[in-house]
């Protein structure tokens, strides 16, 4: 079957052909969250194909190296309630505390799981799972003390458990389309009925009909221009699922790591800090002992990024231009450093020229993760919000970072990224297998299906106006990385809005070169980009209208946190303010018609699961 580009102001009419595809359920996406969720979905004796731009083990999920929580207790007390508090505090509680329940809950069978499906995780001496202190972990229900809750293959554990959950997704029996770029979701009347791809090798046009679809498509560290996250981080399942009318959720919330190496941005684990590592600034001070006299350097990395950003501006910086910190490693027994971080031990000889049992390390805080994306309940079924209500998108369902679950509200912990992928993707699979026969009958696609997606692919590759893709990109991550930063204040924010929006519209005069259909990077950049800048643009709007300041997001002009009643001064009595009063409530953002941005909140989830297990935590002041 073809399909005719319409609306094309060119003499010759192209025609793009398409080939159908049906199965019960397609997961965008091969990193942790969609080879767990489309293996699981598989398992489950449903038609399942699962969907990749790249190859499944490139997936950033390879690159994550300091570990995945659970409450295993293997190195000392601990029980997964005090993992739900410490997520729920690390969230600053902005955090849906039913998804925080069942995530933390989940942990040890999930890490478990892992472990017999062969994941190689290093060992304890009597041959346990090893796990480190991470950022954030804390013991006896929040009480203080560091508990070791981080399970670590070393410092390459993304890069074993990716490698881990291929493995099984060969054992069942997904179909992968890989080297395919997912374009848009096929919706009708508001239900999701599939997806529609590029396959980027030879050109041509993919409907996939489903039941279900998954968005696992990851982050978009790439708005940004210097950040951790791979090439590929583009936002692509969040772009989509705004073109299709769904909001996106709580993208100011953007985590800022401490140890980007500077100038190449790399990332060194915060695991490093687990082992004993700690900041230095150019008096040779561990400053971390005045911002958290406590947990110092495992403080939340938003507490640490902000606290290295205060040392370089107060002039404590190291460095000819004193706009870095340094990360010593050097009092280490070398052979610690060999076993557990013998990555990043590579990683700064490389790309900072470091002997890391000699010398410290230069790092800058660095963008790194996205605590916003596509809402979804605990369950991963999407949710839009028109009207005042949550309402679940028939057939759509997400995980992992392309998701906003919402378990790490304003600041996600270290190393519980990883476990969102495996508990999440799994959710995904079990609760469809809950309501979905194998091979139920599909209603036909709309005749139209697809069209305004083949019409932009079309537009974009015969693009022919005066700017480069590469120029317009790098406009966008300088505005990103300048006015929606570490630190941030209404100014900055505003200008940031009149020029991100500016930006956008520097997308009507991009100009593609390659007119060819086969491995055309030109035009997926192109693609990319769109996605990138729809992120990047909800992402300043969002940030500007929030006056508070909570986990990542830190307005100057709004230094305290804005919740219902005054935490800092509890009075017997005292009534919560209205949502319209106060911002402990999530931030959604629509796509207008006009390439604008739309915004409206939702309620944080106060109740868990099962308040006998678990009661929900009332917030308090957030110190480390
Ligand atoms: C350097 C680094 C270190 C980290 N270390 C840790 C850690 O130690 N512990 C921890 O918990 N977290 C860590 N994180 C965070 C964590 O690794 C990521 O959040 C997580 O791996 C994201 O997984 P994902 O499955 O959501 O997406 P990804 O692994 O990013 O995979 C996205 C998938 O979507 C596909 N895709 C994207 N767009 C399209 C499209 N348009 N069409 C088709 N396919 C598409 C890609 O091909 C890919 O398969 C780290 C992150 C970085 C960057």
């Amino acid at each position: 079957m073809f399909l005719v580009a319409p609306l094309l102001n060119r003499a010759v009419v192209v025609e793009y052909p398409v080939i159908d595809h049906t199965f019960d359920a397609v997961v965008v996406g091969a990193g942790g969250a969609g080879l767990r969720a489309a293996f699981g979905l598989a398992e489950h004796g449903l038609k399942t194909a699962c969907i990749s731009k790249l190859f499944p083990t490139r997936s950033h999920t390879v690159a994550a190296q300091g570990g995945i929580n659970a409450a295993l207790g293997n190195m000392g007390k601990d029980d997964w309630r005090w993992h739900f508090y410490d997520t729920v505090k690390g969230s600053d509680w902005l955090g849906d505390q039913d998804a925080i329940h069942y995530m933390t809950r989940e942990a040890p069978q999930a890490v478990r799981e892992l472990e017999h499906y062969g994941c190689p995780f290093s060992r304890t001496e009597s041959g346990h799972i090893y796990q480190r202190p991470f950022g954030g972990q804390s013991l006896e229900y929040g009480k203080g003390g560091q508990a070791q809750r981080c399970c670590a293959v070393a410092d390459r554990t993304g890069h074993a458990i990716l490698h881990t959950l291929y493995g099984q997704s060969l054992r069942h029996d997904t179909n992968y389309f890989i080297e395919y770029f997912a374009l848009d979701l096929i919706m009708e009347d508001g239900e999701c009925r599939g997806v529609i791809a590029l396959n980027m090798e030879d050109g041509s046009i993919h409907r996939f009909r489903s039941h279900h679809t998954v968005l696992a498509t990851g982050g978009y560290g790439r708005a940004y221009f210097s950040c951790t996250s791979a090439h590929t981080c583009t936002g692509d399942g969040n772009a989509m699922a705004a073109r299709a009318g769904i909001p996106l959720q709580d993208l100011e919330f953007v985590q800022f790591h401490p140890t980007g190496i500077y100038g190449a941005g790399c990332l060194i684990t915060e695991g490093s800090r687990g082992e004993g590592g700690y900041l230095v600034n150019s008096e040779g001070e561990r400053f971390m002992e005045r911002y958290a006299p406590t947990a110092k350097d495992l403080a939340s990395r938003d507490v640490v990024s902000r606290a290295s950003t205060v040392e370089i501006r107060e002039g404590r910086g190291v460095g000819p231009e004193k706009d870095h910190v340094y990360l010593q490693l050097s009092h280490l027994p070398p052979e610690i450093l060999a076993e557990r971080l013998p990555g990043i031990s590579e990683t700064a000889a490389i790309f900072a020229g470091v002997d890391v049992t000699k010398e410290p390390i230069p790092v800058l805080p660095t963008v790194h993760y996205n605590m916003g994306g596509v809402p979804t309940n605990f369950k991963g079924q999407v949710i839009d919000h028109r009207n005042g209500q949550d309402k679940v998108v028939k057939g759509l369902w997400s995980a992992g970072e392309n998701a906003a679950v919402s378990v790490h509200g304003a600041n996600r912990l270290g190393a519980n990224s990883l476990l969102d992928l495996v508990v999440f993707g799994r959710a995904c699979a079990n609760f469809i297998a809950e309501e979905q026969q194998p091979n139920q009958p599909h209603k036909d696609l709309p005749a139209n299906a697809g069209e305004a997606s083949i019409a932009n692919l079309d537009k974009m590759r015969y693009a022919n106006g005066d700017l480069s893709v590469a120029s317009v990109r790098l406009d966008m991550q300088k505005i990103m990385q300048k006015d929606a930063a570490v630190f941030r204040t209404g100014e900055t924010l505003r200008e940031g809005v009149v020029k991100i929006d500016g930006a956008v519209h520097k997308l009507d005069d991009l100009k593609v070169s390659d007119r060819g259909m086969i491995w055309n990077t030109d035009l997926v950049e192109g693609l990319e980009l769109q996605n990138l800048m729809i992120n990047a643009q909800q992402t300043m709007h969002s940030a500007q209208a929030r006056e508070e300041s909570r986990g990542a997001h830190s307005r100057e002009d709004f230094p305290a946190r804005e919740d219902e009643i005054d935490y800092t001064k509890p009075v017997e009595g005292q009534k919560p303010k209205p949502m319209k009063d106060h911002w402990r409530k999530h931030s959604l953002s629509y796509l207008t018609d006009d390439h604008g941005c739309k915004l409206d909140y939702r309620r944080v989830i106060d109740t868990t699961l099962d308040e006998k297990e678990v009661a929900w935590v009332p917030p308090v002041i957030r110190v480390y």
